[in-house]
């Protein structure tokens, strides 16, 4: 690494730009400042002696560059080099640069183990920023200092995409220039949103490849900057907007190639329309129902403008936006006494962020597309980020702040910066790096991950919702949510509904620019979200909640009772759980029992499985709260949506398609058994029944029973009690095994019908893409269709037949679903007292009369309109 001197004729002085350069480029860098005389009383000076010193210091063969005040500091240097030794002389160099600005970048260039030439180019080069910066303001006659004109060469080469203005003056000819390998150009950035996190993590990515040159940005609009280009967060806060110019100074090898590189890449956005402003509204929703996917800004009948997204779970909500805040775990403030070691703790802190950022953003990937995974890129980069790592290498180095609290302290610098940004877009990223930060002291400081924090009670405002996130929420605080991406049968819709939480999903990255605090009305029946409210409006919608409330209170005094349709059959209203809360909150709302227990929350968000005395623990618990009412328990389904960080999936082009649920139990016998066992040791107390998720043959189901049967045996031969039968069934979520109904009802005990994958399986429509939300439709014909026979192939077998996905609990299916014959219907809790309601209104004869019928209809819009009549 080529060494640096810092000469001064003040001592502190030279201390101090060698501090600034340690805290830019880094504790490692080869550094030596020298300043004043070796005298008492003189310490103003220059001393050639001490310069020798500290050349001798740093000496490598990779050269040395010394930079210096004034006066007699280059006599004094040029003394110090004159007794070198011959060979040494030759690799250390004098720079003419200014001293800060010159050791900063001569520091950064050296760290990056650049050559010697391109350390005495790069820091000759360190004023040039400023003269960029500084332009209109230094007075008449003077152009910027150190700018090179863009060559005619380089301006035929560069593409569209941007547009080239004229280039900032230049103070050397344009050789000089090519030997510094300085460029400049300007662009006009057409992005919808200007350079916001995507488009600034691209860009910051671009530049990146140019190891060695550097790249430098200033807002020519608002006169901000420089910027390091390759740092997304100096970038954000230059608040680069739609139809800005910015100036991009290049220096370097590579300069011309970096320039027309990000000339070209358009910022990485895709081409966007302006946002649409007051249309007429898309038609009117059905509950339960789906809307097209495009989100976009449409008005009611009264001209109050809203956004249209998914009805993901229903419910009126009227509150502030919370954006998605992590909650911070305690930080603790002690001094350290080995700065290396807290350094190393938070780079291993660093590379385990990195890892669960980039594992959520293939999972983003699957459900919604690249380009909106690609928040997570901008996420991921945030941990490279010199804005942040610098101050916080600072804090450890020179001011010993144990690790968390100097990572703690450069988020928060860093996020207070974004917040004082005018635009609204930029300031609410600041949540970003809030996040980004939380993550990165969860891992530095060990323990759970913790439940997102929306602080005062409001509508959360998110991108997405991992399904662990919104297991985490709090139904007291969360009134309602309103997110970018996801569709109603996404497990964080199915979570949101099992709390009662009303929530729209799908809104588009637009619902992402609500300030903090903006009065929110969200109504997810509908889909529609509206900001700010007009008073008439929300009086109507007060009214509505009022008695849409009032209703349910009805539904709920009646709840506790069974439901028997008008003509006498009754049919069983169970519950879908994740939790042993949720079955307490279940049996509450009327549940006769839990018809799906969703074990795979146990697993997910945590570093390891749980042992099977904590499975046990839960599942006991679970089935406590229920009384002696069933509890069916499904086995582990992960994948898709649901990775396992500790169990290493590879990749997969179609997850959804691939090694989950009981593919990959089946796989790890002796992981599955671990629950096997675990629910065995329940079932020795409780009625509980066991179900096989994903069973698309037969040989799976068999498999799945016998390793159930030897997990029975492992307990009995640790004298452990164990039930002499386990009721056992499958889900039916993929068609083959609809298809295959009757060989499968000889051998199991009962059929739950999961309509979210059958679905998705059906129509071939990823459940969570709201792009074929419109596609991915329970009510559709061919899955009714699917739904008949396996109810039938059950009951020719003396099997009972239930739906356990989420057309269960929609009360416009209930009719047609009562009508095929299903025996159990199981929903999230809330939904519990108005289904009861809405069975025991039904007449069974009718509905099995009218059913044929309905499956014979073209499409899932004709089905709505038929049941809804
Ligand atoms: C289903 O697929 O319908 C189901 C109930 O299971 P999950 O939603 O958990 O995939
Ligand atoms: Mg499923």
């Amino acid at each position: 690494m080529v060494g640096l001197v810092i000469v001064s004729h003040s001592a502190k002085l030279a201390e101090g730009v060698a501090e600034m350069a340690r805290g830019m480029a880094g504790p490692d860098v080869r550094l030596a400042a020298t300043g004043g005389l070796a005298l008492p009383d003189r310490p103003l000076g220059t001393d050639a002696e001490l310069i020798l010193q500290a050349v001798e210091q740093v000496y490598s063969d990779d050269g040395v560059v010394v930079l210096m005040d004034l006066g007699s500091a280059v006599l004094s240097a040029e003394m110090a080099l004159e007794q070198l030794a011959p060979e040494r002389r030759k690799r250390v160099f004098l720079s003419d640069a200014p001293l800060v600005e010159g050791a900063l970048a001569a520091a950064v260039q050296a760290r990056l183990g650049n050559s010697v030439e391109q350390v005495l180019a790069e820091a000759r080069a360190a004023l040039a920023p400023k003269g960029v910066h500084l332009g209109p303001h230094l007075g008449p006659g003077l152009a910027p200092g150190g700018l090179a004109e863009t060559t005619p060469n380089a301006q035929a080469e560069l593409q569209p995409g941007a547009e080239h203005l004229a280039p900032g003056g230049a103070a050397h000819s344009p050789d000089e220039a090519t030997q510094s390998g300085q460029r400049q150009i300007v662009l006009a950035v057409c992005n919808r949103l200007g350079l916001h996190a995507r488009p600034a993590a691209q860009f910051a990515q671009t530049a990146g490849r140019f190891a060695g040159t550097k790249i430098q940005v200033v807002n020519l609009a608002n006169q901000r900057g420089p910027a390091n280009a390759t740092s997304t967060i100096a970038l954000a806060i230059l608040e680069i907007r739609h139809g800005n110019t910015i100036q991009v100074t290049a220096t370097g090898p590579q300069a011309d190639a970096a320039l027309a590189a990000l000339a070209n890449d358009n910022f990485g956005d895709e081409e966007q329309p302006a946002t649409a402003t007051a249309q007429p509204a898309t038609a009117p929703q059905v509950a339960g129902g789906r809307v097209p996917p495009a989100p976009q800004a449409a008005a009611d009948a009264g001209d109050t403008p809203f956004w249209q997204g998914l009805a993901a779970s229903p419910g009126i909500a009227l509150g502030p936006a919370r954006l998605l805040r992590a909650t911070v775990p305690d930080v603790p403030t002690h001094l350290a006494t080995d700065p290396e070691a807290e350094w190393q703790k938070l780079v291993a802190a660093l590379d385990a962020t990195r890892k669960q950022i980039e594992a959520t953003g293939q999972a983003v990937a699957r459900r919604a597309d690249a380009y909106a995974a690609a928040i997570f890129e901008a996420h991921r980069l945030f941990l490279d980020d010199e804005a942040l790592l610098a101050p916080a290498r600072r804090a450890i180095y020179a001011d010993k702040l144990n690790a968390a609290a100097a990572w703690q302290r450069a988020v928060d610098s860093v996020a207070a910066d974004y917040r004082a940004l005018d635009d609204p877009y930029l300031r609410a990223r600041a949540v970003d790096v809030t996040d980004v930060g939380r993550q990165v002291l969860v891992n530095l400081l060990g323990g759970e991950r913790l439940a997102p924090d929306v602080g005062e009670p409001g509508i959360l405002i998110a991108a997405d919702l991992a399904p662990a996130d919104t297991a985490h929420l709090d139904p007291q605080r969360v009134l309602g949510i309103a997110a970018a991406y996801g569709g109603p049968t996404s497990h964080s819709a199915i979570l949101a509904r099992t709390f009662g939480i009303p929530a729209v999903l799908g809104l588009g990255e637009t619902v992402l620019t609500l300030a903090e605090g903006t009065p929110v009305l969200l109504d997810g029946d509908t889909g529609r979200v509206w900001p700010n409210p007009a008073p008439a409006l929300r009086a109507d919608y007060e009214r509505r909640a009022a008695a849409a409330r009032a209703a349910e209170a009805t539904a709920r005094g009646a709840s506790s009772g069974t439901a028997i349709t008008r003509d006498g059959r009754r049919v069983e209203v169970f519950a879908n759980i994740g939790s042993s809360a949720d079955a307490r909150a279940a049996v509450e709302a009327g549940a006769e029992g839990v018809g799906l227990f969703r074990t795979e929350f146990l697993f997910l968000d945590r570093r390891t499985a749980p042992d099977e005395d904590e499975q046990f623990a839960a599942y006991r618990a679970a089935a406590e709260a229920l009384g002696q009412r069933p509890l069916t328990i499904r086995t582990l389904d992960v994948g898709g949506d649901k990775p396992l960080p500790y169990v290493d999936m590879g990749q997969e082009a179609n997850p959804f398609l691939g090694w989950r649920a009981i593919r990959l139990c089946l796989a790890q016998p002796d992981f599955f058994k671990v629950q096997l066992r675990a629910i065995v040791r329940a079932a020795a107390e409780f009625p509980i029944r066991v179900m096989f998720p994903m069973i698309a043959v037969l040989s799976e189901w068999r498999a799945a029973r016998a390793l159930l049967g030897e997990a029975m045996s492992e307990l009995r031969q640790r004298g452990l009690a164990v039930p002499e039968k386990i009721e056992t069934g499958i889900m039916v979520e993929i068609p083959a095994a609809a298809l295959r109904a009757e060989p499968f009802a000889a051998e199991v005990d009962f059929f739950s019908i999961g309509t979210n994958d059958l679905t998705q399986y059906t129509l071939a429509a990823e459940r969570g893409n709201s792009r074929v939300a419109g596609l991915s439709d329970a009510l559709q014909p061919a899955v009714l269709e699917l739904i008949r026979l396996t109810v039938e192939g059950a009951h020719r077998h003396g099997r009972w037949a239930g739906v356990c996905g989420e057309l269960a609990g929609d009360p416009l299916a209930m009719p047609v679903l009562v009508g095929l014959g299903v025996d159990e219907l199981s929903m999230n809790g809330p939904a519990i007292p108005r289904a009861k309601q809405i069975i025991r209104g039904l007449n069974y004869g009718a509905e099995r009369a009218r059913a044929p019928g309905i499956l014979e209809l073209d499409a899932a819009e004709d089905v709505r309109a038929a049941l809804a009549n």
